[in-house]
């Protein structure tokens, strides 16, 4: 399957799955989650007009922005951020969507003021408390939002998770509609409803996703094909 066709069928998907919850399918941003692939494919999704590519490896992430992989199409960083390699990352994405402690915080804070930028971010929530997983735990996700706020080389736009990869359909649809909350309560009270993005749902749940109000979907599998892990 061509990359270009994957892409037609997902957005023909998110379209279908916005209508169905009487949203305009304008308003969701379709990032390729494109790790494990070269190059080629990505300037492919990028010809296919894609919204973005999202990498989850920085090593990886950097071999790809010195053959100009990204060309076109603004880069996401969408993986686990270790502090030790945030300097790799700021300023070199428009975004960095997995920003789930105050350490990590601090880290990326201290690496923007060097560069004099201001580093886009979303906090994420570790939505079913896992202890192997990072992001904000939902209680603590307002004490993160007051945290960045005070940083002025970071900038919230928004929320991104990634529930537990075992949940059945049921129980993920509960997960996206507590983060959906999470989101509505905390651009009220913290964000002056300013917040643009909700970032959730995959290959395997980014219509439902859609219908529970994501505005940012990562796609991987649906449109790269499967990954071969060696
Ligand atoms: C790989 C990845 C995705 C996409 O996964 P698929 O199931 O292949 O669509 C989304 N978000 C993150 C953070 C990822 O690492």
């Amino acid at each position: 399957m061509l990359i270009a066709d994957n892409i037609a069928r997902v957005r023909a998907n998110i379209a279908a799955a916005a209508k169905e919850a009487g949203r305009d399918p304008g308003d969701i941003l379709l990032v390729g989650a494109s790790k494990m692939n070269g190059a080629e494919a990505c300037r492919e999704a990028i010809a296919a007009g894609i919204d973005a590519l999202g990498e989850n490896r920085v090593q990886e992430m950097t071999a790809k922005l010195a053959e100009n992989a990204y060309e076109g199409a603004p880069l996401h960083f969408i993986g686990h951020l270790q502090r030790n390699k945030v300097r790799q990352v700021v300023g070199r994405v428009s975004l960095i969507q997995s920003v789930g402690s105050l350490e990590l915080l601090e880290e990326i804070e201290k690496a923007a003021a060097r560069l004099e930028l201001t580093q886009d971010v979303l906090l994420e929530v570790n939505i079913g408390e896992e202890a192997a997983k990072s992001g904000f735990a939902p209680r603590d996700l307002f004490a993160g939002a007051e945290a960045a706020l005070e940083r002025s080389h970071i900038r919230v736009l928004g929320l991104m998770t990634i529930p537990p990869a075992d949940a059945e359909r049921e129980e993920n649809l509960g997960y996206f509609q507590k983060v959906r909350t999470l989101f509505v309560d905390i651009n009220e009270k913290l964000f002056h409803n300013e917040l643009q993005y909700l970032s959730m749902g995959m290959s395997g749940d980014y219509e439902d996703a859609v219908r529970l109000g994501a505005t940012m979907v990562r796609v991987g599998s649906a449109i790269f094909g499967s990954r071969h892990y060696t």
